[in-house]
C-alpha cells in the first residue's frame, strides 16, 4: 500500500518547522503543578515543539500507578493555552480516543502495547474517521514490522494523512544494555515500505535509563529519522512512573546541546 502523502506531513502539520519534530513532557502526568511547571520550564527552550503526557497509562502489571485519567486532559489543555505547545497523549481505546477528541488534543500516539493488537488499532481508527488529528504510531513491543506497518495502514484507511511513526524498542528476549532494543533494520524496512512516513525516536523507552539517551538520540539522527520524543519531568526522581529514564527540561537542553542533528526533510 502506498501512502499518498505528497508532503512531508510534519510539515503539513506544523509548516514553520525546520528542525527535528522534537516531543517532550512526563511519562505520565500526576499533579497539575508538576505537569504546569514541567511545561513552563520546556518552552523555555524553543526546540521543543510539542508537550505530551500520558493520562491513561499502559502499567505492565496491576497495582502501579495507573494515570490520573480524564482530569490530565484538562491539564493538556491548560499546557497549550499558557505556552503554546501542541498537546498530546496516549489513547489505548475507543473511550480514551473519544474523550481526547472531545478535548481537542493536537497529537494522539498509539502505545506500543496497543499496537501490537489490531482490535485496539482499529477500534481507535473507527473513532478517529472524519477527524483531522495527527495520530503517532509507535512499534509493537514485538519485532514485526508488518504489525507496525498494518497499524499505520489501518489509521490511515480512517483518513488520517498526518501519521508518524515512533521507535520505542522491542522487548528483550534476554538481559540487555537496555530496557527495550532498538533495531534500525526495522525502521530501515519500514521506511522501505512506506517512504512517505516520517519516523521519530522515542529513546527514553529505549533506554531504561537516562545515561543512554544521548547516544540512543544521537543514532536516531544518524540513521535518518524524523525527529524525538523524550520523556521529561521537573522531579524526575520523584516520577510516579519511569523515573530512571526522565531527564529535567534544562539536561534535556544540555543533551540537545550536544547532538549533532540532521534533518534531510526540512
Ligand atoms: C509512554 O510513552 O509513556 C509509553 C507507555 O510508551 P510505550 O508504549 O512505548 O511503552
Ligand atoms: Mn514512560
Amino acid at each position: 500500500m502506498t501512502l499518498k502523502l505528497d508532503i512531508n506531513p510534519i510539515k503539513a502539520w506544523m509548516p514553520n518547522i525546520d528542525n527535528p519534530l522534537l516531543i517532550s513532557g512526563p511519562c505520565s502526568l500526576e499533579t497539575e503543578e508538576q505537569t504546569m511547571e514541567t511545561a513552563r520550564l520546556l518552552a523555555k527552550d524553543k526546540r521543543v515543539f510539542v508537550f505530551r503526557g500520558g493520562v491513561w497509562k499502559p502499567r505492565t502489571r496491576p497495582g502501579s500507578f495507573e494515570g490520573v485519567g480524564s482530569i490530565g486532559l484538562k491539564w493538556l489543555q491548560q499546557v497549550r493555552e499558557e505556552t503554546g505547545f501542541p498537546v498530546g497523549t496516549e489513547v489505548a481505546n475507543a473511550q480514551h480516543t473519544e474523550e481526547a477528541l472531545k478535548a481537542g488534543l493536537d497529537v494522539l500516539w498509539i502505545g506500543a502495547r496497543s499496537t501490537a493488537s489490531p482490535f485496539v488499532v482499529q477500534e481507535i481508527a473507527d473513532v478517529l474517521k472524519g477527524t483531522d488529528t495527527v495520530v503517532m504510531i509507535k512499534n509493537p513491543v514485538n519485532p514485526d514490522v508488518q504489525l507496525w506497518m498494518g497499524a499505520v495502514e489501518r489509521i490511515y484507511q480512517a483518513g488520517i494523512k498526518n501519521i508518524v511513526g515512533i521507535h520505542r524498542g522491542f522487548t528483550p528476549f534476554r538481559e540487555t544494555k537496555y530496557r527495550n532494543y532498538p533495531n534500525w533494520k526495522t525502521f530501515i524496512e519500514l521506511k522501505r515500505l512506506l517512504p512517505n512516513l516520517p519516523v521519530i525516536c522515542d529513546p527514553s523507552h529505549i533506554a531504561g535509563t537516562r545515561e543512554y539517551l544521548f547516544e540512543i538520540s544521537q543514532k536516531a539522527f544518524d540513521m535518518g529519522m524524523e525527529g524525538l520524543m523524550i520523556e521529561s519531568h521537573r522531579d524526575p526522581s520523584c516520577a510516579l512512573s519511569d523515573a530512571g529514564q526522565q531527564l529535567t527540561p534544562a539536561d534535556l537542553g544540555k543533551m540537545l546541546d550536544k547532538l549533532v542533528i540532521r534533518y534531510e526533510n526540512a
